[in-house]
């Protein structure tokens, strides 16, 4: 018996009038996901909370069974050790993105136009790894470019453990209670990092991200790389913005033991890889997303099939449609929806024998394509296979979900629970 547990980033969205009040998921034709719905059963799902529009990180733990209210410790940790870099307690770790200033501090755009390659953010690591040597604070460092204009510093002290009680440098994003909150309608000014709390630390760890964001615009402002995207009309990569601050990983229960299942997972992300490995998946080595979601999907049902017989279950997380909602570009989510449904659903169906599999499809959020933003809108959760009966459910979208038999789901956390009552039949199906 095996569980296929598929998150699509971002799935979840509201009614869009250009689409005849329906939502991208409902207006893309998506025929093998609805068939799963037609032989299963739906409902609705808060991913962390009523009245929480969650970041990826705090909603991934969430629907892996993890209450974030327990669990969470701030996203900077999640990426770095996602991203392989080694972290321990009063290490400091921040995600950071390259963005474009002007001479004013001023930022002409978050993601440095957004076309920053792998390659290019690799060479301005380096010299930003060979150029830095921070010195408000005995501290070594190392900062990592991850996918595109992501990246992630780590700060690790050679004297006290630093705090984690700092503001973000990114204006978008600001600390709420330790999670990271989208911040609408703020001023793009690239901010000084703050102590949040009157402490020794805590205004140690902020002069040295200061000392660093300072530091690193000098060296990026300079840069051969720079200097040839301006001459193509590029954004130059010449700043680094902070988020996120954390200093210590949390501490995640096997979810091997918990459930006595084997679990591996083929995900993308630093966060979700950070968090999956944390729980003790075993990653499936795949290679980072292309532009193509059909190839990169079909690449993931091959590598899923190739390790089928050695695990329990699969957790895939699936990153296209975020991107698009957040641009507000509807038609591109709801395209990309139907790509994911023909090029993985659509060859992982005919490939494995569902009446011996439980797959659940569902989102770590709502990404409405109106608000450009994550909200807290619950998002459609369907359960199929392994004999369970169809609930009347006759599509998969959120309008058809909110009548299906799961009902609503108050807590992403209970899911996962929930999926292995399934699977191990103590659930009537
Ligand atoms: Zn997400
Ligand atoms: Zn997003």
């Amino acid at each position: 018996m095996k569980l296929l547990y598929i998150v699509i980033d971002g799935m979840g969205d509201l009614p869009i009038e250009e689409l005849n009040g329906k939502t991208p998921l409902e207006a893309a034709d998506t025929p093998n996901m609805d068939y799963l719905a037609r032989i299963g059963i739906s409902g609705m799902m808060y991913t962390v909370g009523k009245g929480i529009a969650p970041e990826s990180d705090v909603a991934v733990l969430s629907i892996l069974g993890y209450e974030p209210s327990i669990y969470y410790t701030g996203r900077g940790p999640l990426e770095v050790f996602g991203s392989g870099l080694s972290m321990r307690n009063g290490d400091l770790a921040l995600r950071c993105n390259f963005a474009t200033i002007n001479n004013e501090k001023r930022i002409i755009d978050r993601r440095a136009g957004r076309d920053l390659s792998t390659e290019e953010a690799k060479e301005l690591s380096e010299a930003i790894n060979k150029g830095i040597r921070l010195e408000s604070y005995p501290v070594d460092f190392e900062f990592k470019n991850t996918i595109g204009h992501r990246a992630i510093l780590v700060i690790r002290s050679r004297a006290k453990p630093l705090s984690n009680k700092i503001s973000n440098t990114d204006p978008a994003y600001s600390m709420e209670g330790g999670v990271g909150v989208a911040k609408a309608n703020v001023e793009m000014i690239l901010q000084s990092c703050k102590p949040l709390e009157d402490d020794e630390m805590a205004i140690i760890s902020a002069k040295l991200v200061n000392e660093f964001t300072e530091k690193a615009h000098q060296i990026l402002e300079m840069h051969p790389i720079n200097k040839k995207r301006e001459l193509l009309g590029k954004l130059k990569a010449n700043a680094i913005l902070m988020r996120d601050a954390g200093n210590r990983l949390p501490s995640l229960f096997n979810i091997n033991e918990r459930y006595g299942l084997k679990f591996a997972c083929l995900v993308d992300m630093p966060v979700e890889r950070g968090i999956a490995r944390l729980a003790g998946m075993q990653p499936i080595d795949i290679p980072p997303p292309s532009k193509n979601i059909e190839f990169d999907c079909e690449l993931r049902v091959k590598k899923l099939l190739e390790v089928w017989n050695e695990y329990d279950c699969f957790y895939i997380h699936i990153k296209g449609p975020d991107e698009p909602a957040h641009d507000g570009n509807f038609v591109l989510k709801a395209l990309l929806l139907e790509q994911i449904d023909k090029s993985f659903f659509g060859k992982i169906i005919p490939s494995i024998n569902l009446s011996d599999c439980l797959i659940c499809i569902t989102a770590d959020h709502s990404t409405p394509c109106k608000l450009k933003a994550h909200s807290d809108d619950p998002v459609p959760v369907l359960i199929s296979g392994n004999g369970i009966k169809n609930d009347g459910t006759t599509k998969f979208s959120e309008n058809e979900a909110k009548k299906g038999s799961l009902g609503i789901i108050e807590k992403g956390s209970k899911l996962m629970p929930l999926l292995v009552e399934y699977l191990k039949g103590s659930r009537s199906l």
